[in-house]
């Protein structure tokens, strides 16, 4: 975990690096806002950045356009240079999971540590004042973290009304709890049903990830095909069982949640997916 700095300590830091991580998710784009608005001359420092895995929504790319259009300076996007099945590949084709989140290090939390390099920085990270969680983790000692929201005691109520008085809300928050790629196996049942009614194609080609053959070290013949038999992106089963879920659910109470649209207010009342899922991908 990377020191802790308060807002008056990085402000009166000389020779660091400022930097700020959008996730493409409401937190992170609020605190970017927050900081143009409410600490201008920080904002004239502050490098703000967006990693992209390549698997992300289209509407994530539209938010950013907007956001930095809203924010008047260049949002640098980063990349590992490799797309998700060059990194899938590597790991020998086992998908990532909360237990293995090999995705998030090498398509986040590595591009992010090349484009800082050794520099002494200062990373803005939009935690919030009700929340109760660590949200960094890059281990390098170059690296400080400030915590504006925490600090400034900004809840969740002052992020979707920041947002939705300059550049509003992510589309995909109609549907979604966080951001990230589309695949995230941090998704719930209902989440992967709104996938499979906004975007299709891509629930397909989540399946498609299951079903994939896949090379198993056998001891006694060598390599084998290792099937796509249980192997899936949940633990609790694989993408249609956990829609087949969703849509009983939604029956039995009744409520279409995947496909209405939701005001911030109806979010707000809502659970607010703020889980073990990290910062780096879903702040
Ligand atoms: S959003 Fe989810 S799948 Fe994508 S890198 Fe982050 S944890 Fe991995």
């Amino acid at each position: 975990m990377s020191r802790k700095v308060t807002l008056a300590e990085a402000s009166a830091k000389s020779g660091v690096r400022h930097v700020l991580g959008l996730s493409g998710g409401k937190d992170s784009a609020a605190l970017a806002i927050y900081i143009r608005d409410k600490y201008p001359a920080l904002h004239d420092k502050i490098e703000y950045f967006f990693t992209d895995t390549g698997a992300e929504l289209a509407e994530v790319y539209e938010f950013l356009d907007r956001l930095e259009a809203f924010l008047g300076k260049k949002i640098e996007r980063l990349s590992s240079g490799k797309d998700f099945d060059h990194w899938l590949s590597v790991y020998n084709g086992f998908l990532p999971s909360a237990k293995q989140r090999w995705c998030t290090r090498e398509m986040k939390l590595k591009p992010f540590e090349r484009f800082v390099g050794n520099d002494p920085v200062i990373s803005y990270i939009g935690i919030r004042a009700d929340e109760d969680r660590e949200g960094y983790i890059s281990h390098k000692e170059t690296i400080e973290a400030a915590f504006p929201f925490m600090e400034d005691g900004i809840v969740r109520e002052d992020v979707f009304r920041i947002l939705e008085e300059s550049v509003g809300i992510p589309a995909y928050y109609e549907w979604r709890s966080r951001s990230g790629c589309y695949f995230c196996f941090f998704q719930r049942q209902g989440e992967w049903l709104g996938l499979k009614r906004r975007h299709p194609e891509l629930f397909e080609k989540a399946k498609e990830y299951e079903n994939r053959p896949r090379e198993r070290y056998d001891w006694e013949s060598g390599k084998g095909d290792g099937g796509g038999i249980g192997y899936t992106w949940s633990s609790r089963g694989d993408l249609d069982y956990l829609v087949e879920r969703a849509i009983a659910r939604e029956q039995a109470e009744g409520v279409i949640t995947s496909t209405k649209h939701q005001t911030w207010q109806n979010m707000l009342a809502a659970d607010d997916g703020d889980d073990e899922s990290c910062a780096i991908c879903h702040l």
